[in-house]
């Protein structure tokens, strides 16, 4: 997952993304969906645990778009095809992710793929992202490389 914005950035960005990610504390449900507190699910990995799987660093990066934690999409996405700055849009509220299926990806292989989608509010306009993500290890821990295809 990718999703960058190309808008110009409003002046009130830095005021929206502190007070949004404010309303995720450790106690609060994680956001990737799984029935756990993110401080049990992916505020671990957020925090520096390695990602078992694929799907768990998946479900990690989407609670990360959730949070606004975008040091920690810049650190799990693969040097080679990650961008400079990461600017997240202070409009855009992550509401849901489904994983619709996954390959390989496991402690015993070297790539694997999530396919997802992951709904959004964008300035309150219901929408959502349908993506085949590709993921590779690099130096022993699983990151983000590309899209395999997204709609
Ligand atoms: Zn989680």
């Amino acid at each position: 997952m990718s999703r960058r914005t190309s808008r110009p950035r409003r002046p009130s960005a830095a005021s929206a993304r502190t007070a949004s990610a404010a309303e995720i504390t450790a106690a609060s449900p994680c956001p990737c969906g799984l029935p756990a507190e993110y401080g049990a699910c992916c505020g671990r990995l957020h925090a520096g645990a390695a990602a078992p799987t694929c799907e768990a660093l998946m479900r990690s990066r989407y609670a990360a778009f959730a949070v606004r934690d975008a040091a920690y999409l810049l650190r799990t996405w693969h040097p080679g095809t990650r961008p400079a700055v990461l600017d997240l849009d202070p409009g855009v509220r992550w509401e849901r992710l489904e994983i619709l299926g996954t390959t390989e990806g496991s402690a015993f292989h070297t790539t694997g793929t999530v396919t997802f989608r992951a709904h959004f509010k964008d300035n309150g306009r219901a929408d959502s992202l349908h993506e085949k993500s590709r993921f590779v290890r690099h130096e022993g821990a699983w990151v983000y490389e590309s899209a395999v295809f997204a709609d």
